[in-house]
């Protein structure tokens, strides 16, 4: 049986729009993984301590044959990848990806809280997810609605196009 799953994908440090390619292209290329959507990429001014890099931002959909926890493993490994240090040019990079929503799955494991507990407050996941699916519920109200009451000062899109992910370059 397959379900749909939507990912948030972010990160300040390195070539993040690399890295969140890269990452993307991984999880598309896993057996029981088809990436069936990602959003536009956005970038974010860091909040608090301001001297640190923009965070670059977007969310994908995915079909998959994982369960959740199986699932966030992956995403895990991709993490994994993503922040090893290099000693190369770049530097090192961070990604963090989580899971957003598990189609029709609440739960509250603290391994794995479904829907992601703090995904409401953030704008820059829920205006990138309200472009791939308008429509999902998220505690009785669509995406799009959440999206549209929250903060979205300093948001910006980088790259409006859906395929950015497979023309980016790895660094
Ligand atoms: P962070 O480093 O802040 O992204 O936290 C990652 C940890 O949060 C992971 O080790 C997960 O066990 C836990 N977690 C709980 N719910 C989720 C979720 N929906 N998606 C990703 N990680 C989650």
């Amino acid at each position: 049986m397959t379900q749909k799953a939507w990912l948030g994908l972010g990160g300040n440090i390195g070539d993040v729009r690399a890295a969140l390619a890269v990452a993307l292209r991984n999880l598309s290329a896993h057996q029981a993984i088809k990436v069936t959507g990602v959003s536009p990429l956005y970038k974010t001014p860091p909040w608090g301590v301001e001297d640190q890099p923009w965070f670059f931002n977007c969310c994908a959909e995915v079909v998959t044959k994982l369960a959740p926890e199986d699932l966030l493993f992956a995403c895990q490994e991709q993490e994994r990848l993503g922040k090893r240090e290099r000693i190369q040019r770049w530097g090192p990079r961070t990604i963090d990806i989580d899971i957003l929503v598990y189609e029709s799955l609440e739960q509250f494991d603290p391994g794995l809280t479904l829907p992601h507990p703090r995904m409401l407050e953030r704008a820059f996941v829920l205006v990138p997810l309200a472009d791939i699916a308008p429509k999902l519920q998220i505690h009785n109200r669509t995406t799009k609605k959440w999206a549209r009451e929250s903060d979205q000062k300093g948001l910006e899109v980088v790259d409006t196009t859906n395929d950015w992910w497979r023309n980016t370059d790895a660094a």
